[in-house]
């Protein structure tokens, strides 16, 4: 088997695995160059259940030195990892109550350590965004059926809903712009690229006016959530490797909640501002 393009195994990985990963899922690594002997870590965050926010939950199992003593002599050489199953349990450094459970397999084989999470308690719930869930409420099914398939990391289903998404809410979309452009005395260039973006023409050219259709506060570091958006349009499921469908479906919904969650805000602020000044 080939490491190559395989990431090192670090801390940072096997934290975010145990946050994040779903039940049942994998991850490949290189065989850290310094060896290691477990899969141990000091610390994860998770939002803890009783102190109601994220707080640090601290390994609360005893550092084992068996495996050390039961080598003896060879005590000083360091152990590398082998194929075998490991157990965490971390508790809350606040209420030190709620605690968190993982069970995980690591198969060691040839320079590379697959990790796969076979256990997991409490249950990980499944992330909804809130301003796109409300933003999508006509969708919902569609939108339910998305969350579902990216928290299984099925990437070509969680692909092919965000995209069906964005095909049925992109005019919707176009229209909380326009309002936010007429409402903030936007550039009229911009004003007339989303205009230009409901009349026909072929897709290339929609993803060309949409890279430009947008306002610098829209586009963090440059980067433009709509004309992705286009591109993903513009592209078909099939072909496309369930990895890199994973990808897409990824940033389909990081783009469409960033926008939606942009101009929902910007709408409240206007309302606020204008009923408080209303009033003086
Ligand atoms: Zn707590």
């Amino acid at each position: 088997m080939s490491t190559d393009g395989l990431p090192d195994l670090t801390d940072t990985d096997i934290k975010s695995f145990l946050e994040t990963a779903p039940l049942y899922s994998s991850r490949r690594f290189k065989l850290p160059m310094m060896p290691r002997q477990s899969l141990r870590i000091e610390e994860i965050d998770s939002f803890c259940e009783i102190c109601k926010q994220i707080r640090p939950f601290h390994n609360n199992v005893q550092r084992s030195t068996q495996v050390n003593k039961a080598v003896g002599a060879a005590f000083l050489l360091p152990v590398q990892l082998s194929t075998g199953k490991c157990s965490f349990s971390f508790s809350c450094v606040s209420c030190k109550k709620s605690i968190r459970i993982y069970l995980v397999e690591q198969i060691v084989d040839d320079g590379t350590l697959t990790i796969q999470k076979y256990g997991q308690l409490p249950r990980g719930g499944i992330p909804r965004d809130q301003t796109l869930q409300k933003f999508l409420r006509d969708d919902r099914d569609n939108y339910e059926k998305a969350v579902i398939c990216l928290s299984h990391e099925f990437g070509i289903a969680a692909f092919a809903y965000f995209r069906r998404i964005v095909e049925n809410n992109i005019y919707r979309l176009l229209d909380l712009l326009l309002e936010d452009l007429q409402s903030s005395g936007g550039d009229e260039e911009h004003f007339n690229a989303i205009q230009s973006l409901r009349e026909a023409s072929p897709m290339s050219e929609k993803i060309k006016i949409a890279n430009l259709a947008l306002p610098g506060h829209l586009k963090p570091d440059g980067l433009n959530p709509l004309g992705r958006l286009y591109q993903v349009l513009s592209e078909g499921v099939h072909n496309l490797p369930e990895e890199e469908c994973l990808k897409k479906a990824k940033a389909t919904s990081e783009c469409l909640a960033f926008l939606v969650s942009e101009l929902a805000s910007r709408k409240e602020h206007r309302a606020r501002f204008k009923s408080m000044i209303g009033e003086l």
